[in-house]
This record gives structure tokens, sequence and C-alpha cells, in this order.
């Protein structure tokens, strides 16, 4: 099986990487790509438990969650509060979602 720490990592690498690089605007088909992708990334990610927490975390009843898609600022913004549940549920530290962009799109490496 997967080594659900590595594969964590590199994951989430690849997606607030697609954060940093989303457009500022994203149209209507921009949009439906994305939310496409999450759709089917949350269901066919290769660490189950996690697969299924994400996907409900997404869907939960209030909407609160769901994906901020309209431009990049937003969709960041949006992808850190979803690492950050995941790091609340593992008991780590939380990240400072207004540095996400240094982060990840345009300054330090960790
Ligand atoms: P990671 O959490 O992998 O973070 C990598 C780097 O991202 C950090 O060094 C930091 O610089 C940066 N970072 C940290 N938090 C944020 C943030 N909020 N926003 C932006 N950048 C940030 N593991 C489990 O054991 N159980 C699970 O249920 C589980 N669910 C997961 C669900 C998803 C969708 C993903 C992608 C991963 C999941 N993982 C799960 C893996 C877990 O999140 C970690 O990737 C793994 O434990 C390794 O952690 P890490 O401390 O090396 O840093």
């Amino acid at each position: 099986p997967p080594d659900v720490e590595q594969l964590g990592r590199s994951t989430w690498t690849l997606l607030h990487s697609m954060a940093a690089t989303y457009p500022e605007k994203a149209d209507s088909q921009q949009q439906n790509d994305m939310q496409g992708f999450l759709k089917f990334f949350s269901k066919l990610y290769p660490c189950w438990v996690c697969a299924d927490d994400f996907q409900n975390w997404m869907a939960h009843p209030s909407g609160r969650n769901k994906p901020q898609l309209g431009g990049r600022k937003e969709f960041g913004w949006w992808m850190c509060e979803a690492h950050n549940e995941v790091n609340r549920k593992l008991g780590k530290k939380e990240f400072d979602c207004r540095f996400w962009e240094e982060r990840w799109r345009t300054g330090w490496k960790d």
C-alpha cells in the first residue's frame, strides 16, 4: 500500500501548486474543470480513509466547505483551509493561510 505520509506530502505539493497556477480570475470552463478534478480526486485518492474524510468535509451539508473556484486567491485560501482541516485531524500545527502564496507561489521553501 502507498506510504500515506509520503503520498500526502507529494499530493499537497500538487494540490497547492495547482492553486498557485490557477487563473487570477477563472472562467466557467476553468471552474468546471477544477470542480471535476476535485470530485474525481476525492474519490480516487489512494488512501481510502483520507479520501472519504476529504469528500465528507467538502460536502458538508451547510455548504461552508464547498470549493471556492472564482480565482486564485479564493481557491488557494480554500485549499489551505482544506489542508488545515487535515492538520487538525492529525494533531499537526495549523498553517497561517495569509502566508499561503509566499509558501506555494512566490516564495520560500521549507
Ligand atoms: P504536510 O501536511 O504533507 O504538508 C507539506 C507542507 O505543506 C508543509 O511542510 C508546509 O510547508 C505546508 N503546509 C502545511 N499546512 C499547510 C496548509 N494548511 N496550507 C498550505 N500549506 C501547508 N494522513 C493521514 O494520516 N490521515 C488522513 O486522513 C489524511 N488525509 C489526507 C487527505 C488529503 C487530501 C491529503 C492530500 C493528505 C492526507 N493525509 C492524511 C496526509 C497528511 O496530510 C500529510 O501529508 C502527512 O501526514 C505528511 O505530513 P507533513 O507533516 O510532512 O506535512
